[in-house]
């Protein structure tokens, strides 16, 4: 078994990412000769990137960032469910082991899972994940119904989305109590807009319990 099982067409297209990979570490190591060497010796990003699963929107290149400077997870729609054990998992280690400084929630426009959740279609096994996009619509429910452009009710949804996944992170106990231990950790919604490139900030950025109802700060009785 190996590449041999491929067509043609199937290795090619599998074959061109080794090309490319070759390419990219030639021009790197022209730049920085010790790059690689140095890369290998750690890891000290100051970003957690949550973002959507979208080949669009690829953490380092959307930000000028290099390997290294970038922790990422990346999901359909951006979402951080607080059950889910993959997120929480880059969460702990992102927050509490690398000591990353920012956590970023990065939704875009044009995002396909958030435009299905505002539908009533099913797509399949993803119907389950997209229920939590139809819980943001749900708190939302006035504002997005009242915008009659599909094309301007999505983008809102899009930014509405990024907003309650950063708030949803700072419901964790990961988030609070790091909260109560440093004061150098600050989460962010942000939007990428496909159209122009450009990433916006959407003025939510949070540092602390302060803003939290009191049923979800779990750190008052600690
Ligand atoms: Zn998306």
């Amino acid at each position: 078994m190996g590449k041999e099982e491929m067509n043609t067409e199937l290795r090619t297209s599998y074959d061109k990412l080794f090309v490319n990979n070759s390419q990219w570490v030639d021009k790197i190591v022209h730049e920085d000769p010790n790059f690689f060497v140095n890369l290998a010796k750690g890891q000290t990003p100051e970003v957690l990137w949550i973002g959507c699963s979208d080949s669009r929107v690829p953490a380092n290149e959307v930000t000028g960032t290099k390997p290294g400077d970038i922790f990422v997870h990346r999901n359909i729609a951006n979402m951080c469910v607080h059950s889910d054990m993959n997120m929480l998992s880059v969460l702990d280690y992102a927050v509490n082991v690398l000591k990353v400084k920012h956590v970023i929630v990065a939704g875009h426009y044009g995002c396909g899972g958030v435009a299905a959740a505002l539908t009533g279609k099913q797509y399949g096994l993803i119907d389950n994940w997209l229920r939590h996009i139809k819980d943001v619509y749900r708190l939302h429910k006035g504002e997005i119904d009242g915008i009659g452009d599909q094309v301007a009710k999505d983008k809102r949804m899009v930014e509405l989305n990024a907003i309650e996944q950063a708030a949803n992170l700072s419901k964790t106990t990961i988030i609070q109590n790091a909260w109560k231990q440093r004061d150098d950790l600050a989460i962010h919604a942000i939007v990428i807009d496909l159209e122009s490139g450009y990433l916006k900030d959407l003025g939510v950025t949070t540092t602390s319990t302060s803003k939290l109802d009191d049923v979800f700060d779990l750190t008052t009785s600690v």
